[in-house]
């Protein structure tokens, strides 16, 4: 067998599950930012199935999306040079899903820590979708053939069950037709943690509204969430190891780092020796200065639902292109007749 050269092309989601966290900034969406240019072809993405895998508000779904595009664009996201569109749009996302699920053992799905963590004590009554989620996730990157996918620290099981199942898809059926997908989990904040508790990560869908900076908080409200972050009483260090078992310490540290495109280092070298009273008013500056011109513009942005409705549509329409026919080859490989793609 040949080894097949494929495109590098990027693909990442983010669910409409609620507001973007800094967390969903900084690990993924700035640098979905980054990668956008001449080296890839990228293609972003509203994950909407995987958002109704746990109980969404049918008004706010739609609302989500639409902010969450908009969050996407006021970030830097250029929906002309990427492609951005909603997943439930390109059905061929699901399609390919229903396949890997078929291809997915599972062991392999039992063993997913987001699994456990979000159906909690209760699997019994979690969705079937919520078992299935990364199956589903291994067809909207594969779908495309992507070669890249940036994600959080979180996602990285993920991406590792989506090779375990491209591998598996071409060896029962020996072909060399889904590409071993690469994770690229980097930069000072790959995993943001809660405000409130420093072992678990920032979330959008966190009961509480105090663990997180979300995207649209006004600068009073960053800066009340920063000065109760919680700490503890010893100054910052100078230097990295000084981080070790300071949970709560590394997270304000890599966040300040990541939001200032310094490295963790550069930040002990300004900051080591600083009380928390002095770093905190500093972190929510700098955060302020960031993040106020993005919700500047998301809601902007947000004024013009019909543009965003556009924009989405046109990227569906895009991302079809691709997914189109490499789900009809899938479906030649497997031996499905016919030649739809639907
Ligand atoms: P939910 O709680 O609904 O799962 P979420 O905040 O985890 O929401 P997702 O839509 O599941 O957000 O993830 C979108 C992207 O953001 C993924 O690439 C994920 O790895 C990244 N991400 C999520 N949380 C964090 C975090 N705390 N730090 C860094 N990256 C994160
Ligand atoms: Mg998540």
């Amino acid at each position: 067998m040949t080894e097949t050269q494929f495109t590098p092309r990027v693909f990442s989601g983010i669910q409409p599950s609620g507001g973007l966290t800094l967390g969903n900034y900084l690990g993924a969406m700035k640098r979905f930012v980054d990668m956008q240019g001449a080296d890839f072809e990228t293609i972003y993405c509203m994950v909407d199935l995987h958002a109704i895998t746990t109980w969404q508000d049918p008004a706010a779904l739609s609302h989500n999306t639409r902010e969450l595009c908009a969050g996407f664009i006021a970030a830097g996201i250029d929906p002309e040079q990427s492609i951005l569109f909603n997943q439930s749009q390109v059905p061929e996302h699901a399609q390919l899903g229903w396949i890997f699920n078929c291809v997915a053992r599972m062991g392999w799905m039992q063993r997913m820590t987001q699994w456990k963590d979000k159906a909690g004590k209760n699997q019994q009554n979690a969705s079937l979708g919520l078992f299935a989620y990364p199956s589903l996730m291994a067809a909207d990157i594969l779908i495309y053939h992507a070669t890249h996918v940036p994600v959080g620290e979180d996602q990285k099981q993920h991406l590792e069950l989506t090779r375990d199942i491209a591998i598996k898809f071409n060896n029962d059926f020996g072909v060399d037709f889904f590409p071993v997908t690469e994770p690229v989990i980097e930069g000072a904040a790959t995993r943001v943690m809660s405000l409130r508790d420093g072992s678990k990560k920032m979330s959008k869908s966190d009961p509480s509204d105090m663990s997180r900076i979300n995207l649209t908080d006004d600068a009073d409200a960053i800066a009340k969430k920063i000065r109760k972050a919680k700490t503890d009483p010893d100054a910052l260090p100078s230097d990295v190891d000084g981080l070790e078992d300071r949970p709560e310490a590394r997270n304000l540290v890599n966040i300040y780092a990541a939001l200032n495109d310094q490295s963790v280092e550069q930040v002990l070298a300004e900051v080591g020796g600083k009380q928390f009273g002095d770093f905190k008013p500093m972190l929510a500056d700098l955060a302020v200065a960031k993040l106020a011109p993005i919700s500047t513009e998301m809601s902007r942005l947000m004024a013009d639902q019909a543009e965003i409705d556009r924009i989405l549509a046109r990227g569906a329409e895009r991302a079809r292109e691709i997914a189109a026919p490499i789900l009809q080859k899938t479906y030649e490989i497997v031996g499905m007749v016919g030649s739809g793609t639907r």
